[in-house]
């Protein structure tokens, strides 16, 4: 393709122009859809953590925009004639949401910077958070500082200026840029907040922005990966917060404000009746091991005994027996099992197995293992079990 002209940037100008007319410069087949090339657009290109815009062009739907040397590409879903005129919308709610990101992003990341001396070195808008990452750590406390001043600069209203200052003001204004930038150079500058290198779109002033708030802070690469929500993005999720609160308020009968000691009380009760039932299987465990006394072949099918407690149990069984097999239900996927007794019980083991169906391992004095043995009940299975196991010794 010959060397295309650049295209005209009309959010540049004005970054609330939503519709515009243009003419088709190209359009090119790409998969199943079609790239197209403007004159001149209001779409921004996806670049510096910002996603491309959405929208229409003519009857096209636009899909996403990207650029490649100083020519912004639309991705649209039908073919779109070369020469032709057509009408664009940009996609406002999306575009609005992603310039209040970007310019929440560019004053907590100003403040950060500059209170913490460190860099910003890393940003994305993606579908859930938007993720700041700086070089080095930050606590809490200081978060939390950080949160409190970027929207004491929101409610200020500053105006957001975007311009591209001649070489000379270029080495004179101290700013903050992510990467080596090629070409003319476009600073934003928020008055005694940041100064930043950037070429996306930012609200006009950060009373636009509404809301910058903190969601996480992790450890991330030896410095900080920070989630926040800004504008409209906050606002949802505050709602979603709410509605969860409410739905774990309904479930646990607590206020909100109270939910936390309320679980804790809720895990402390599961707690106790968990520590209960293993004490009652443990003890109706031992009654039946007195009815198995003096037998050589022992079997217990102990549905209440804890599945932690089934190699201790199949132990005290074996006392004194030639073969000891104790068996707990594990739901649908059939039975836990374990043999142990006199010498070597391996041959006892594979014989369950053959006879059930099922796996198993272990040393030679306690095989542990599943049985299959589908459909059977507790009553048939210890049955069919200790005749199988009589029919070894
Ligand atoms: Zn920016």
């Amino acid at each position: 393709m010959a060397e295309m002209r650049k295209t005209e940037r009309l959010y540049e100008g004005d970054v609330w122009l939503r519709r515009f007319e243009a003419r088709v410069e190209a359009c090119a087949p790409s998969g199943e859809k079609w790239e197209v090339a403007l004159d001149r657009t209001a779409f921004f290109p996806e670049g510096g953590g910002q996603g491309g815009d959405h929208g229409r062009l003519g009857s096209a739907a636009v899909l996403d925009t990207h650029e490649r040397a100083g020519v912004i590409w639309h991705t649209v879903d039908a073919p779109l004639p070369a020469g032709e005129t057509v009408y664009g919308e940009v996609d406002s709610l999306r575009r609005m949401d992603m310039m209040q990101q970007h310019t929440g992003e560019h004053i907590l990341s100003g403040l950060t910077c500059a209170r913490m001396g460190c860099s910003n070195v890393g940003f994305h808008i993606g579908s859930d958070a938007v993720t700041l990452d700086f070089s080095k750590e930050l606590d809490g406390p200081t978060l939390a500082e950080l949160e409190l001043e970027a929207n004491r600069a929101v409610w200020r209203d500053i105006p957001v200026e975007a311009w591209v200052p001649d070489p000379e003001e270029l080495s004179r204004t101290p700013y903050r840029s992510k990467k080596e930038i090629e070409g003319a150079l476009r600073l934003v500058r928020i008055a005694g907040v940041d100064t930043c290198a950037c070429c996306g779109t930012h609200c006009e002033t950060t009373g636009q922005v509404g809301l910058i708030k903190v969601l996480s802070c992790i450890r991330y690469k030896g410095g900080s990966r920070v989630s926040i929500l800004c504008g409209r993005r906050a606002l949802m999720k505050m709602n979603e917060v709410l509605d969860e609160q409410r739905e774990v308020s309904h479930l646990l009968s607590a206020k909100p404000g109270t939910l936390g000691a309320a679980a804790g009380r809720l895990l402390a009760e599961r707690d106790a009746l968990a520590w209960q039932a293993e004490r009652a299987g443990v003890a109706l465990f031992e009654r039946e091991m007195a009815g198995e006394t003096g037998k050589a072949v022992r079997v217990i099918c102990a549905p209440s005994l804890p599945a932690a407690r089934l190699r201790k149990a199949a132990g005290q069984l074996a006392a004194g027996a030639r073969l000891a097999l104790v068996l707990i239900p594990r739901g649908e996927d059939g039975w836990a099992f374990a043999l142990s007794g006199e010498g070597d019980v391996r041959p006892a083991a594979r014989a369950l197995m053959a006879r059930f169906g099922g796996k198993g391992g272990g040393p030679a004095d306690m095989i542990q293992g599943t049985l299959e043995a589908a459909g059977m009940a507790d009553a048939a299975l210890a049955e069919a079990a200790r005749a199988a196991l009589e029919g070894m010794t």
